[in-house]
This record gives structure tokens, sequence and C-alpha cells, in this order.
């Protein structure tokens, strides 16, 4: 007899697998259609495709195609639809909506405020129309039946010199909304420590901050988010392999870094397809996601941006589980460790770990128990006869 232990989750108890979402950037997750309805209120008029289908494949294919130039441009456009208290508002309550169909209980969706002030919109107003739109996108997921809670996590860009003023903001509204902060953007020529000041101010604040590090760029940037910046938790990190050494015969050995990483429970914000994409990772099965759970890192699962890279939570993990043939008690292992990451309360968390999370799984582990119980024909006709 097969135990649900050792069997293949189906795409089906994976969607309806409690998970926790801990890396998603709110402008690369719209729904194509609502970027079409969008452009034409405003009168956007840049868009490579009207059609909602064509568009959302542009995306992915931009995102796929290995030119810089033409992935920043589908941020461009998002960004550029995304300038008014109504936009953001609908936005922001289409992701909590469609993260919470996908099964996703919890997630923290970050976004760079800078980025969505074109239309005049100030710097608060555009926070307070994100928060806006997250409770209405929790409302209307109860209204389905759904249950998700979403904070938010207030992004700086590298390349920008505005990062001790979004720290500041993201202190402001914290416990209104907002659960941490984020520094994004490309790693080459713009270490974390240029925003040294930023992260200085959170501590003292005692606050809490990711910082994208070592996705493109290697262990200098991971060294630097950790031990200059303080970082609680690393976007993708996924470069921290290279401080891991596997000999011929299986033994592994860490070098110091990866030690500290695992030792201290950093959490990586790990983003498989995203990482095919930008080519930090060759295919799912050569992801370093497989070492790096086997080795008991704090691994969690995330999307980066569901739009360009055609994913979802869903997805990710059917993709992992095809990749390394991963049980249901390995996918509540990183939805665990997800939890126990976020920036929200301790009781909080607990909570959603205990209370939402392990009855979900236990409920889809115990399926294969209730399937095991119904009589095969053989085997009716088999005791007939030998009661014959
Ligand atoms: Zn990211």
């Amino acid at each position: 007899m097969q135990s649900q232990k050792t069997s293949t989750p189906t795409p089906d108890q994976i969607r309806r697998a409690p998970k926790v979402l801990l890396h998603d950037h709110l402008d690369g997750g719209l729904r194509p259609g609502t970027i079409v309805d969008l452009a034409r209120a405003i009168g956007y008029a840049g868009l490579p495709e009207s059609d909602p289908d064509k568009l959302g494949t542009w995306f992915r294919e931009a995102a796929d195609s290995g030119s810089l130039e033409r992935y920043l441009e589908t941020f461009a456009h998002t960004c550029a639809v995304m300038q008014t208290r109504e936009a953001l508002v609908r936005v922001a309550a289409e992701c909590a909506e469609d993260l919470a169909a996908d099964g996703v209980v919890y997630a923290e969706i970050r976004y760079a405020p800078e980025q969505h002030l074109e239309a005049g919109l100030t710097l608060e107003e555009v926070v307070e129309a994100v928060n806006e739109g997250f409770r209405e996108g929790e409302r209307r997921a109860r209204e389905d039946g759904n249950r998700i809670r979403v904070g938010a996590l207030l992004t700086a860009m590298r390349h920008a010199a505005r990062s001790l003023e979004i720290a500041e903001l993201a202190n402001r509204y914290r416990e209104l909304g907002v659960v941490g902060f984020d520094i994004a953007g490309a790693e080459a020529g713009f270490p974390p420590t240029r925003h040294l000041d930023a992260f200085e101010y959170l501590k003292r604040e005692n606050n809490h901050f990711t910082i994208h590090a070592g996705e493109a760029f290697g262990l200098p940037s991971i060294w630097q988010a950790l031990q200059w910046c303080g970082a609680d938790r690393l976007g993708h990190g996924v470069r921290i392999i290279d401080d891991i050494q596997v000999a011929e015969d299986g033994a592994v050995k860490l070098g110091p870094l990866a030690s500290y990483v695992r030792d201290k429970r950093i959490p990586l914000e790990m983003c498989p397809t995203s990482n095919l994409q930008t080519a930090a990772a060759p295919s799912y099965a050569e992801h370093p996601i497989g070492l790096l759970r086997r080795l008991h890192f704090r691994v969690t699962v995330n999307t980066d941006n569901r739009l360009m890279s055609g994913t979802s939570m869903s997805r990710e993990f059917d993709h992992l589980v095809e990749a390394f043939e991963y049980s249901l008690d390995d996918l509540q292992w990183f939805t665990v460790n997800a939890m126990k990451s976020a920036f929200i309360p301790f009781d909080e968390r607990l909570a959603m770990i205990n209370d939402v999370i392990k009855p979900g799984y236990a409920e889809l582990k115990a399926e294969w128990l209730f399937q095991q119980a119904v009589v095969t024909p053989a085997l009716a006709s088999g005791s007939a006869a030998a009661r014959g």
C-alpha cells in the first residue's frame, strides 16, 4: 500500500494545499486584461499588444528572451498603468484575490512606492491605495470562501537614492498594513552597502527587512546583505551554492558563509521559475533548491513575478514536485519555513502554522486513506467465489 508520504501530490492537491508567499512583486503580477483596461482608461498607447491573451504571452516571452532591455520593458508597461489611486487599489485587490484562489493563506507583497508618483500621487497616497486594495481583495476572497492575509513590503530601488525616505515610510506605516522593507534592482555595481543608513535606521526602529542578494551576483552580495546590512532574509540567495562543495562521493562541505546562513536559519526566498528566466539556474532539476532543501537550509518557495514568469505558487510547487519528487510533507516543510520567516508577530505566525497550515496538510495527507477504502471488483468477486 502506498502512503501519502511516498506518493506524489496531484496538481489539484497542490492547489488546495495552504501556501505562504514571501517574495512577489505587485508590478509583476497584474492580470493581462487589467493592464489592457487600465491602459485604455488613461490613454497609455505604449502596450505591444491590445489583446489580453497575446499580451500575457508577450510578457512571458519578453522575460524569457534573455534580453535585459526587454525584461525591463515589461515593468515599464506595468508601472505605466499603476499611477492612479484607482489603478493601485484594483491591482492590489486582484493580487490578493488571485493568490487566495490559488490557495495562498499568507502573502507579503512588495512594491516600490517611488515608481508610482508620475501622475502626482504622494508616497503616502501610494501606500494607502495599495493597502486599501489588499483589504478589498481579502474581503472578496472571503466571499469566495477563501482565506488570505496580505502584508506589504516597501521596496527601495538599488540604483536610486531614496532608500532612507522609503525606510522611514515603511516604519510610519508599520502596523498599518506594511510589515517590512526591501531593496531591489540590478545587483552589479549597486551593492546593498550603498543603503546602509536605511538599514541602520530600520534596525534602530526594531523593524524588519529583506534584501535582493545573490541572484545574479555572487557571494559578496550575500555577505554584504547579511554582515554589513543585517538583512533578516535574503531575496533569492541562490548563489550561496557557490560556498558549498559537493565531492564525487556526495560528501558535502560548507564554506563559512554557507554555514552561517544555515546555522542562523537565514530564510532564502527562492523563486525557481524566475531564476530559470534570468539564467541564475539552468533547469528546475538543477536548481540549487534541491541541494539546499536536502541540507536543511531555511528554504522558501516563491513566485517573484507571476505575470512575467507565467507562474503561481501552485505552479512553482508543481515544477518542484516533478523535478525532485517532493511529497506533501516536503511542501508542508517549505510552507512552514516561509511562515516562520514572515515579518508579522510571532504569535500570529505560530497560529498560522498550527491552526491553518498543519491542519490543511493533514487533511490532504489523509485523503489516500479514504481512496484505499473502495472495494475493487476483482477482490469482491474473489471473496464471493471463496465463500461459494
Ligand atoms: Zn524579486
